[in-house]
């Protein structure tokens, strides 16, 4: 047994990073100590409060970490669920700093965590508990604009977000940027256009981007392109729901959907909205009219297809499964979903996996035009849209009086149109996942470096050393 490994010969979660990190040290020549500077979380918060559940006092276990202060305000969602714990919650926190080293998004990375399962509790309870651990926060300087910026992760959403900015508000009342104390809220409470959409389609833009890759699809005996390409993705959170539709509308094939009570499958394709639909109204996506139940959840990621999305918790593909995944290719939309062993075996396979540092980054990086927008206190669009649109107009009218042609309605429409928020965002987004996917691979391909995971990292930290080195280490 290493020492890396625990008792029960399997990695903690944070070593399972630091293997990562170290196998992408060995393309990295720069002093040891800067290495372990990087590697290490630099500030751990754990806390536990009283909150009042009915008659009865609990005692709530929760956590902020902040791993990188290269750049400020750190970044990062708040997860609530069961399986929170300190060795989670630091290595979600160092995923977030070389995810947003990767995307080019100026933060360093932290994450937050409260033990509980939201499922059980009613929402004026959750309320209670987010509005305590929010103020706790602030009375350790944990949270603000400029200091640290938590997010929605597994478990919490826009809701969330809104209690979070609330309580901040009231205890910093007349902080004209208390907006951008956390993003991910909704619309009406200073959110932005396409920040709930933003992983999932942040996934989308970057399988897009390999399936176009020639010498990649056909290394692993795939045709170039999306369509007809089938795909299963487990877990229907906000992230798998979103990358699911993604897809179906762009031409893929779902071919199963998995969750936690089990999945369903159907080879020709499954009807996503319609899945949806179904899983809204009964509860439970199992049962579906046009598919098979799979009645052990586990199974699904065993099922022969080109794509497998774990769009769900870490750890699912392990050493025991590995050797039975039959995808082709497999895009981390979750984070950490593939232990260290799992990895090893599938890359001897030849299986190409897409890793999460860069794959799921969309979210953080429409969380950053979040936070711009609210320190900007302006739409995105707003100045410039119906400039764009009288621009446009006299363009086309010159067209049509050299061409002496006019220009259909709809396709006026199409043309004059000046850029909305969405639109805005969305663009944003898109460039940020292909310029990042070519990073990567450019890399990969001048230092031959095996596979995309250790290209990701060693990409991500040569970008943190050149911020170190431009800031100097010490204070
Ligand atoms: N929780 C998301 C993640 O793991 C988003 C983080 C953020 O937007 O700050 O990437």
């Amino acid at each position: 047994m290493s020492k890396n490994q625990n008792k029960t010969g399997s990695y903690s979660f944070f070593n399972c990073i630091e293997k990562n990190f170290d196998k992408a040290a060995r393309f990295i020549s720069i002093e040891k100590g800067l290495l372990e500077q990087i590697k290490a979380c630099n500030s751990v918060y754990r806390m536990h409060f009283p909150v009042k559940i009915g008659k009865e006092i609990k005692v709530i276990e929760a956590y902020r970490v902040q791993h990188s202060h290269h750049k400020l305000p750190c970044k990062g969602g708040i997860r609530y669920s069961m399986k929170v714990n300190q060795d989670e919650i630091m290595t979600l926190a160092a995923l977030m700093t070389y995810k947003c080293a990767i995307v080019d998004v100026p933060f360093g990375g932290a994450k937050g965590g409260i033990k509980i399962d939201p499922q059980t509790i009613s929402s004026e309870n959750i309320e209670k508990i987010t509005r305590r651990y929010t103020s706790e926060l602030i009375k350790k300087n944990f949270i603000g604009p400029g200091i640290d910026v938590p997010a929605p992760d597994y478990g919490t959403g826009e809701r969330e977000m809104s209690w979070i900015f609330d309580t901040f508000l009231s205890l910093r009342s007349g902080d004209v940027d208390a907006l951008a104390c956390v993003t991910g809220k909704p619309v009406s409470q200073g959110g932005v256009r396409g920040r709930k959409e933003a992983t999932g389609l942040g996934v989308f833009y970057g399988i897009r981007e390999l399936c176009h890759v020639k010498e990649d699809m056909y290394s692993v005996g795939l045709d170039v392109g999306l369509v007809g390409k089938k795909i299963i993705i487990q877990g229907l959170g906000n992230v798998g729901y979103h990358a699911a539709s993604f897809f179906h509308e762009s031409g893929a094939i779902i071919i199963a959907l998995a969750e936690r009570e089990g999945a369903i499958y159907n080879e020709k394709g499954l009807n996503v909205s319609k899945v949806f639909l179904h899983l809204k109204n009964n509860g439970s996506i199992l049962n579906f009219p046009e598919a098979k139940n799979i009645e052990n959840t586990e199974k699904a990621l065993e099922l022969e297809c080109d794509i497998l999305i774990p769009a769900a918790l870490e750890n699912v593909i392990h050493k025991n499964n590995a050797n039975r995944i039959k995808a082709k290719i497999i895009g981390e939309a979750a984070n950490g979903p593939i232990t260290p062993e799992a990895d090893e075996i599938l890359d001897k396979k030849g299986v190409i996996i897409v890793p999460d540092i860069y794959l799921n980054a969309g979210g953080v990086t429409v969380s950053y035009f979040e936070w711009l927008k609210n320190l900007s206190h302006v739409r995105y669009g707003r100045m410039e849209k119906k400039f764009r649109e009288n621009v446009n107009a006299e363009f086309l009218k010159v067209i049509e009086t050299v061409c002496k042609k006019t220009i259909s309605i709809e396709e006026k429409k199409m043309i004059l149109r000046g850029p909305r928020e969405i639109d805005l965002v969305r663009s944003g987004l898109e460039d940020t996942m292909i310029n990042g996917f070519h990073k990567i691979c450019d890399l990969k391909k001048s230092l031959k470096i095996e596979n995309m995971r250790t290209a990701a990292f060693v990409l991500s930290i040569n970008k943190i050393i050149d911020s170190y080195e431009k800031l100097g280490i010490f204070p």
